[in-house]
């Protein structure tokens, strides 16, 4: 969509480290994810962080906008079902 200011990022595979879960793209304000950006697992709902190397860990502590953002995402999931 050329008006919205997301951009979707591809980059190579890796898995969720909680659920294991495939994820090979991800949405977001910049070029590219950077260290330490937050992620949410599509399958999950896991709150991540990116590494250097865009594989990603499990967040230890994580702002309050991306726990809202989470719990957005579960609300849009479950409409889908
Ligand atoms: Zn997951």
């Amino acid at each position: 969509m050329e008006n919205d200011n997301k951009t979707t990022h591809f980059f190579f595979e890796t898995k969720c480290p909680k659920c294991g879960k495939r994820l090979d793209a991800a949405v977001g304000p910049s070029d590219r994810p950077n260290k330490d950006d937050y992620t949410i697992c599509v399958g999950c709902l896991s709150i991540l962080q990116f590494n250097e190397d865009l594989t990603m860990r499990i967040a230890k502590d994580s702002p309050y906008e991306v726990e809202q953002a989470r719990d957005n995402f579960r609300r849009f999931k479950h409409s889908l079902n």
